[in-house]
């Protein structure tokens, strides 16, 4: 049996909470003989700051390299409100994904059957939801020249920020959303505005060639990014695979979250290129930030975690048995009626983060 080794970045807030549980998981996983894995944990975010003044050392950097994959919770917190902007606790996870490239964020959006009513639209609409958002992640707004805010003469301010794409950055998106779609059910929507913003043109112009070059078989369909909210509200499942850029991935991810019951159930992946061994860097990491507000109770939902977990055993190792089963504990737990108070209804019984792991890993 191989062995992997992955690198635990807990982060701050409820970020050390949910990845104890990923260790709980990970030892029922290494008792079926499936997998087993060498892990080491390593600070980031505000931990790393307290430790030695930054949010990312370069040690730390070396090894995420290194490593088959990286988990991380979640980064930053009021206490860091006051560090510098360059060295905030955000800066070292961003550090983290373009330093090793991770360009592609895959974002799923599921209901559980069980969870359909903790919706924030009619169960009709959500039950059998399963979106999967590809969001382009190291180019765009967040990352374009110049990004500046200077005075004018008169005192006042102008605030800039440049929204660059270049072909190569929207091809290789491309081909991952289609390629996604080809194990699903084969249906990609491209996302952008290409009405009012000349990227958003070129965006549209090379998925659209890629398309017609490599995936015939894949059905594409065009749509306005706030158009594409709409729809998201208003008949979410209509989409299976929505691919679009950085910022308007940020926007529509958070919408389809609300579809799914809970911030604390949505995992997500963050990929590098194929190398020539045919291996590629990759994060994983919940949507959800590291919720001070709920901080150290023992109440965090570790789904979001764990099925980041999951999405690592099947695209880094394709590991898909390990991952179906892990994927089919949190359901069965939730099926079972397992909730955390984010996903609680009326009357169930509320488990902390803790007990929530166990439940998984006995489902397990
Ligand atoms: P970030 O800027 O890091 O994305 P954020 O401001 O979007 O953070 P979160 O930290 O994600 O905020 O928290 C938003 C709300 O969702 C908070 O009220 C928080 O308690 C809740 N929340 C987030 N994650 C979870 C979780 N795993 N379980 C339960 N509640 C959560
Ligand atoms: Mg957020």
């Amino acid at each position: 049996m191989a062995t992997y080794k992955l690198l635990l970045l807990p982060g701050d807030g409820i970020g050390p909470e949910v990845m104890a549980g990923v260790q709980t998981v990970l030892a029922a996983l290494a008792e079926t003989g499936l997998a087993h894995f060498e892990t080491e944990a390593d600070l980031v975010g505000g931990s790393a700051i307290d430790a030695h003044g930054k949010p990312l050392s370069n040690a730390t950097l070396a090894k995420a390299d290194a490593a088959d994959a990286i988990l991380l919770g979640a980064v930053g917190g009021p206490k860091w409100n006051g560090v510098a902007y360059e060295i905030r606790p955000e800066a070292g996870l961003l550090r983290l994904r373009k330093d090793l490239g991770l360009f592609a964020n895959l974002r799923p959006a599921i209901c559980y059957p069980a969870l359909a009513d903790a919706s924030a639209l009619k169960r009709e609409l959500v039950e059998g939801l399963d979106i999967m958002i590809v969001r382009e992640l190291t180019g765009g707004v967040y990352f374009g020249e110049p990004k500046e805010i200077t005075t004018l003469p008169d005192g006042s301010k102008r605030a800039v920020d440049t929204q660059v794409y270049t072909t190569a950055e929207i091809e290789r998106i491309a081909h991952v959303a289609f390629d996604l779609a080809g194990k699903r059910s084969g249906r990609v929507a491209s996302a952008e505005k290409h009405n009012v913003m000349k990227s958003g043109v070129l965006w549209k112009e090379v998925v659209t060639a890629v398309h017609a070059r490599h995936y015939a078989g894949i059905e594409l369909e065009h749509v306005l990014a706030d158009n594409c909210a709409m729809q998201l509200v208003r008949r979410p499942k209509q989409f299976d695979v929505l691919v679009t850029d950085n910022l308007f991935g940020d926007v529509l991810s958070d919408v389809a979250a609300m579809l799914t019951g809970s911030l604390g159930m949505l995992p997500s992946a963050s990929l590098g290129a194929v190398d020539a061994r045919g291996t590629r860097k990759a994060l994983y990491e919940p949507v959800h930030g590291s919720a001070p507000d709920i901080a150290g109770q023992d109440k965090a939902n570790p789904i979001a975690m764990i099925g980041s977990l999951a999405m690592c055993l099947r695209y880094s190792f394709g590991l898909g048995e390990a991952a179906d089963l892990v994927d089919g504990a949190i359901t069965a737990a939730l099926a079972g009626g397992a909730r955390t108070a984010d996903i609680a209804g009326d009357g169930s019984k509320v488990l902390g983060t803790r007990a929530m792991a166990e439940t998984i890993a006995a489902e397990l």
